[in-house]
């Protein structure tokens, strides 16, 4: 399969990206707004990844003592599949891929990447190594092509323009009024939230990370954008290890694994064919979703609120 691989970074430059890293994380993360009660360790080395297999051991998480959010959930994805999580608002989907990205610390339990402890490492080799993508990601006051490189070192022009090609993203960027060196971001030329879903998948891919976190939330683009999208995205997920949170159900049901999430706890799991096989609620979802049933059962209508 294809793959994008970079010229390494120069010695020097590592550094500096560390350091951009880790001032600019919780931004590209959409969390800025977010206290961090994060402390890194002192003796944390750098997360090694590979295969990119990840691992939630009996998390449990609450936001303050009062209430608790995420309750001893546990999956096991191996390097290069993709995990699906499901379910109503609230249920806690957000809140996991979170602690992956050690927005916050799990209260019980544990997350491991390739054996390592989240707890181990620091925290900017752990956001390096994953790619974020979502209709919300924040794009600085800059040209499309430093918002497209961001994170990623001495990324060509050529660099920005294949990545953009391959998240569909090209096109769009083409016509704006001074392409690849429009200012976008606040004071700059507005962008849809498919142009800024695309833009943040031109800088997954060109960050190549090992690991990817879709939030996806396509409802404000055509038909053939979404199709567009979707395509860039197959590419990009192929051979990473993939959290997807997502709404509509078509766009997961490929998913190696489905977990869906009811009030921070893990309600069902499986392939798609195997909860359709439950006959519970993801069987039911799907059901209205795919227009099979025209709506859904009284007994599921409560657990399914959005
Ligand atoms: P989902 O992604 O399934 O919609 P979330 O993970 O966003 O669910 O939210 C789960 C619960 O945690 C909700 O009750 C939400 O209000 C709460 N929550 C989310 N973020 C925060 C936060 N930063 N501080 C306190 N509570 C939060």
């Amino acid at each position: 399969t294809q793959r994008f691989i970079w010229p390494m970074a120069q010695f020097g430059q590592i550094i500096n990206m560390y350091q951009r890293a880790y001032a600019s994380s919780s931004r590209i993360f959409g969390l800025m707004d977010e206290p961090s009660r994060i402390v890194e360790d002192p003796d944390a080395d750098g997360l090694v990844v590979g295969d990119g297999e990840v691992v939630y051991d009996d998390v449990t998480f609450g936001y303050d003592e009062e209430e608790t959010i995420v309750e001893d959930v546990s999956f096991h994805v191996d390097g290069g599949e993709t995990l699906a999580l499901v379910g109503p608002t609230g249920a806690g989907k957000s809140t996991v891929l979170k602690l992956l990205l050690r927005m916050y610390d799990v209260d019980e339990g544990a997350i491991t990447i390739d054996g390592q402890d989240l707890r181990d490492v620091t925290i900017p080799s752990l956001r390096q190594n994953i790619g974020y993508v979502s209709q919300d990601t924040f794009l600085f006051y800059g040209t499309v092509e430093e918002n497209v490189s961001y994170g990623t070192f001495d990324a060509s022009r050529e660099e920005v323009v294949e990545a953009a090609k391959a998240a569909e993203a090209h096109d769009f960027i083409e016509n704006l009024p001074e392409g690849y060196d429009t200012e976008v971001g606040e004071r700059g030329v507005k962008l849809s939230g498919g142009q800024r879903q695309r833009l943040s998948i031109a800088r997954a891919i060109l960050k190549d990370p090992e690991i990817l976190v879709l939030d996806e939330a396509t409802s404000d683009v055509d038909t053939e954008t979404e199709m567009l999208i979707q395509r860039s995205l197959d590419q990009l997920t192929e051979e990473r290890t993939t959290f997807s949170i997502a709404h509509r159900l078509s766009t997961i049901k490929d998913a190696d694994q489905i977990v869906v999430l009811e009030d921070g706890k893990i309600a069902e799991r499986g392939s798609h064919e195997e909860l359709l096989g439950n006959d519970d609620l993801y069987a039911h979802l799907w059901g209205v979703q795919a227009g099979e049933i025209d709506e859904l059962p009284e007994e599921f209508i409560e657990r399914a609120q959005q």
